[in-house]
């Protein structure tokens, strides 16, 4: 003869099935999605600030005496950097990487039997180089590429 339980009461509202916290199955609640990553302050600190007083360190740059001289198509008027005569460069077509790629590119899309050696006859496909009419040597090359 022992105590048992009382029976349960059926139809006690207190004693049906309580709803759980959390729901079974689901994830917890969300929880440090909110907080800010790192440290508050860690990133936001200001450098020791140095100041240097009285000493300004002013770069002095160097003045562009050294002019590259830009080599278009067109003869530039320019200083020869070999016989230092001041000259106008005369200017020659060559047949450079720009033309032969205008070349394949014609040759891809049909027009070979001969339209592909049209860019080896336009000057415009072509690198132009320049040379010194005074001592013949070759200042600059204009690449097309
Ligand atoms: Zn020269």
């Amino acid at each position: 003869m022992t105590d048992a339980a009382p029976p349960p009461y059926p139809g006690n509202p207190t004693k049906g099935p309580e709803p759980q916290y959390p729901p079974p199955g689901g994830q917890p609640p969300m929880q440090g999605y909110g907080q800010p990553y790192g440290q508050p302050g860690g990133y936001g600190q200001p450098a020791q600030t140095q100041q240097y007083h009285g000493q300004t360190t002013v770069v002095v740059a160097q003045p562009a005496m050294a002019v590259v001289q830009q080599f278009r198509e067109t003869p530039v008027h320019t200083k020869c950097p070999h016989c230092q005569a001041e000259i106008v460069t005369a200017t020659s077509y060559e047949t450079g990487t720009f033309a032969w790629i205008i070349c394949l590119v014609l040759c891809f899309v049909g027009c070979d039997l001969g339209c592909c050696l049209i860019p080896f006859c336009v000057d415009g496909c072509k690198d132009v180089t320049h040379s010194c009419p005074n001592c013949n040597q070759v200042i600059g090359k204009y690449n097309r590429m």
